[in-house]
């Protein structure tokens, strides 16, 4: 039999309002105990879905004037009867309503175990219960579009779409193996075998475009890249429009490798501010150029600052060579003064024209970010939904499927057999079917829900 769970639904600290939530068969008994309506008899379900001013009394005490909302089983987040008590967001306040309705019967929440009933209960897949954790933790507004279109059900939709395609190449094969002589699935190996790497291809599709999702979800790595003094402090403060790295005029001072989030447009980025990367003799400094270089090894996009105060020298060479190869923006910055450097220098030095901005001024820094928006997308591989498979788990679940179609696709080569049904095309079934949860183990699902937060 299951139990009733309480949990405080919201945020820790001072706000408006802030809820507590009750589930389980005991939900109306519990809330009934503590709760005393302002008008009217008690909470009851024939009333479900209308809220209800009161006050929460333990014993004696007046805990705090709170808005019931009662909910009737089946019609709720869980499936259950809840009970939401929506009082004023104070954590004391907060930590007294749950501890009355503790008191009252109810055993404190485990994390995720709201959401973790909502599964069980057919309310949502698996892949909408992790959406509602990506969404509560999108960092960006591409992550939350991402999320709250699975939440709708896209992931389902795609899913439930490839399930059935490989269902229905395995009917077309028992039908041919009943019916050797059976018109219908004329070819029959090579037709088999060519469904089945068209599934794949579009499992891969999926697949590269979730691995651009994540990045995008955690945010794309970047460094600015430049000799000491080039301006790559003074570029990144006036992106972020805030001090935030130290700017100095002396060469090689940024010794350590900042990390700063830049959101630009719908995305952000994790952007390093790297130290001046030089040859030196010095060896403080030597281990700033080491981090640095390591910095630019790791990111998926490097701004390569030239400097209009200096000539083209041999250490441009040197970082230039680090970052051609990889996806880039080329920037001459202090175009504000009349310099040693012009873009056709640059050029000609590196067979690119260089963005001119100037970190002072601002001047160039709306079309920088328009031109970061610009190569983020280029590097996304395959054109895809405004949705991805983010998550690992939904990754893992569709390599295994495409490695099952893999194995049919072999199968096929050596003809129709029982065994390419049963084996191969049915562990694609299966592998397709964890991302929403349908062959799941409890323990499994237990382990994914634990990462949700309290009161989710
Ligand atoms: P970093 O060593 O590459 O991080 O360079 P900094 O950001 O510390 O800048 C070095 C010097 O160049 C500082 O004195 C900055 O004020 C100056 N500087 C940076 N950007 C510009 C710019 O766009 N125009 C001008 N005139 N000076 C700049």
């Amino acid at each position: 039999m299951t139990d009733t769970i309480a949990a405080v639904a919201t945020g820790l600290g001072q706000a408006g309002i802030g809820i507590v939530r009750i589930s389980g068969p005991a939900a109306f008994s519990v809330a009934r105990a503590i709760f005393s309506p302002a008008t009217g008899g008690p909470l009851s379900k024939e009333e479900a879905r209308r809220a209800r001013l009161g006050w929460i009394i333990d014993g004696e005490r007046r805990i705090d004037q709170v808005l019931a909302l009662p909910f009737a089983a089946p019609a709720s987040y869980t499936g259950e009867d809840v009970v939401e008590f929506s009082g004023h967001g104070g954590p004391l306040v907060l930590d007294e309503i749950l501890r009355a309705a503790l008191g009252a019967g109810a055993r404190l929440a485990e994390p995720g175990e709201f959401s973790r009933r909502a599964f069980v209960n057919g309310k949502m897949d698996l892949a909408q219960a992790e959406a509602v954790m990506e969404l509560i933790g999108a960092r960006n507004e591409a992550a939350r579009r991402s999320a709250a279109l699975q939440l709708a059900g896209a992931a389902a939709g795609r899913v439930a779409d490839l399930r059935a395609r490989v269902l229905d190449l395995t009917a077309q094969i028992e039908a041919a193996l009943d019916d050797p002589d059976n018109l219908e699935f004329e070819g029959g190996p090579e037709r088999a075998g060519r469904e089945a790497a068209q599934i794949r291809a579009e499992l891969e599709r999926l697949l590269e475009h979730g691995a651009y999702g994540r990045k995008i979800a955690e945010g794309i790595p970047a460094a600015i890249i430049g000799k000491p003094n080039a301006g790559k402090s003074s570029l990144l403060n006036a992106l972020l429009g805030e001090d935030r790295a130290i700017v100095t005029a002396v060469a090689g001072t940024t010794r350590d490798v900042l990390t700063e989030t830049l959101r630009v447009g719908d995305i952000h980025l994790n952007l390093m501010d790297t130290a001046g990367i030089r040859e030196t003799e010095d060896e403080v400094e030597k281990i700033g150029v080491e981090r640095a270089r390591a910095a630019a090894q790791g990111a998926s996009l490097l701004l390569f600052l030239a400097d209009n105060a200096l000539p083209w020298e041999a250490e441009d060479d040197a970082l230039w060579e680090i970052t051609r190869e990889r996806p880039h923006i080329l920037i001459l910055n202090k175009t504000d003064i009349a310099g040693a450097l012009t873009p056709e220098e640059v050029l000609s030095r590196t067979g690119e024209m260089p963005l001119p901005v100037s970190a002072k001024t601002g001047e160039g820094l709306d079309e920088l970010r328009s031109r970061i928006l610009d190569v983020v997308r280029d590097t996304r591989g395959a054109e895809g939904e405004e949705w991805f498979f983010t998550n690992l788990r939904q990754q893992q679940a569709l390599r295994d499927a495409a490695e099952s179609l893999k194995m049919a696709e072999e199968t096929a080569a050596g003809g129709l057999t029982e065994e390419l049904m049963t084996t191969d095309l049915m562990d694609a079934y299966e592998s397709l079917g964890r991302i929403l949860g349908e062959s799941v183990s409890d323990d499994l699902a237990e382990e994914i829900f634990a990462k949700f937060c309290m009161g989710k």
